[in-house]
């Protein structure tokens, strides 16, 4: 199986190109050439499958012949090494928590699938692959954790100054080896222009394999899949229609649930929750896409104004907006709302949500106020210690650090200050 540019001018590249390559020569973003529903006996089956099995089953068709079957299983026994409990909350509403990994980040799975399918890729390369990302917030964290010590890989981490909790910056800034942190004075938006310049800048890329680790990747996108399918395995009402609502930024989570849904689980509806960052709420009313400059919130991994998948997801629908409306609703919420989210639901039902997860519960209870017979789902991406101020202040009681994340806090943070894009290619060149 091949992938292809979205932008239509760049050659069909093998799964292990495209995940090298990151983005493809035409700027596009690769897409798998078909989408083979698994059979129904799999659906059927999926009380006695692992979720390594299961993984297996469902992501072999993307990786294709590029990785052998048996280093495929391999990979995701480690990928796949902890929980994705489902907690029911209210009658009709449960959470999908995804923070159980190494950086308490829904996307661990994601990384850490990138990273040890690029380790084996880079096995048979002469030179070493540079992995560029810039992070709002929680891909930083993950990312370093994922690729820490794979041997042929350097990572190369954009924050912007300020804009991420002390906890994300100590998990990506402590880790060392392979790992460095470039803290650049600006926004996301600076950082995620820069990492987009560099791939741009035709010096740069004679010189080095530059790839990125961003959600553009199908070894970061994909995997995510997953998650819809063991959120299935878990519930008990699968008689109901369920809809899923995800808490979205870029909408790689989300589309990726979408692949899920061609793969034949049965999901009734999407939800995808944002912050005031409300560019695709907005385009599902009028029909017209306006990227803006993204808007600091409380949950600050979804600060996108511009979110990178969405073209994903239309080229899904094959760009028919009617059609797209069928299968997604998308709702925006403030920092107030997402505040009396997190306090309502724990004097409720004494869950504490991150200020995401949060949002994720918005969304989910907007759509239901229409469709209360359905079984919902949010999905809750972030551990709330990770937003410790912001949680505590709100429900005025003081969560317990959980030892994933007192690991990193005492550890130095270490990076390098960089005001604009000529300090990064100086820093990537000099560093070769
Ligand atoms: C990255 C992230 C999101 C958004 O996911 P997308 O795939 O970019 O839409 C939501 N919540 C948390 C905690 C995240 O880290």
């Amino acid at each position: 199986m091949n992938y292809y540019s979205l932008n239509k001018q760049a050659p069909k590249v093998s799964f292990k190109d495209a995940v090298i390559q990151g983005i493809a020569p035409d700027r596009g973003l690769y897409f798998p050439e078909s989408i083979t529903p698994l059979p129904e006996s799999f659906f059927k089956d999926f009380a006695n499958l692992s979720h390594q099995q299961i993984g297996f089953q469902a992501i072999r068709q993307f990786v294709s012949d590029d990785i052998p079957n048996s280093v495929l299983k391999a990979i995701l026994e480690e990928v796949l090494d902890f929980d994705f409990p489902i907690v029911e909350i209210e009658h009709g509403v449960a959470t999908l928590e995804l923070f159980h990994g190494p950086t308490m980040a829904f996307k661990d799975v994601g990384a850490r699938f990138m990273a040890q399918c690029l380790g084996y890729f880079s096995k048979d390369e002469k030179s070493e692959v540079t992995v560029l990302v810039a992070t709002s917030g929680d891909t930083g964290g993950a990312v370093a954790n994922g690729f820490l010590g794979v041997d042929g890989v350097k990572v190369v981490i954009l924050y912007p100054s300020g804009k991420v909790s002390d906890i994300q910056e100590r998990q990506l800034t402590t880790l060392g080896q392979n790992i460095t942190a470039l803290q650049v004075d600006g926004t996301f938006d600076d950082c995620q222009k820069m990492v987009k310049s560099a791939f741009l800048d035709d010096e740069l890329l004679e010189e080095m394999q530059l790839t990125s680790a961003n959600s553009i990747n199908v070894a970061r996108w994909l995997p995510q899949l997953l998650y819809f399918l063991f959120a299935y395995k878990a519930v008990e009402h699968k008689q109901k229609e369920i809809v899923f609502s995800i808490p979205s930024g870029n909408f790689g989570n989300i589309c990726a649930g979408m692949i899920a849904q061609r793969l034949g689980l049965p999901v009734k509806h999407f939800v995808a929750a944002t912050n005031v960052n409300d560019t695709v709420p907005e385009f599902m009313l009028t029909g017209k896409y306006n990227p803006k400059p993204s808007t600091a919130t409380i949950s600050n991994a979804m600060d996108v104004g511009d979110p990178s998948n969405f073209i994903r997801i239309q080229h899904l629908y094959q760009d028919n907006f009617e059609a797209l409306k069928e299968n997604l609703s998308s709702y925006a919420f403030t920092d107030d709302e997402t505040r009396k989210a997190i306090l309502k639901i724990y004097k409720d039902s004494g869950y504490v949500a991150d200020p995401h997860g949060a949002v994720g519960y918005l969304g989910l209870k907007k759509y239901q106020e229409n469709r209360p017979d359905t079984y919902g789902i949010f999905l809750e991406t972030a551990h709330p210690v990770k937003f410790l101020d912001v949680v505590e202040e709100t429900i005025g009681t003081t969560l317990k650090i959980p030892s994933q994340i007192e690991k990193v806090m005492d550890k130095e943070k270490k990076f390098i200050q960089i005001q604009n894009y000529e300090a990064l290619k100086e820093f990537l060149l000099s560093d070769r």
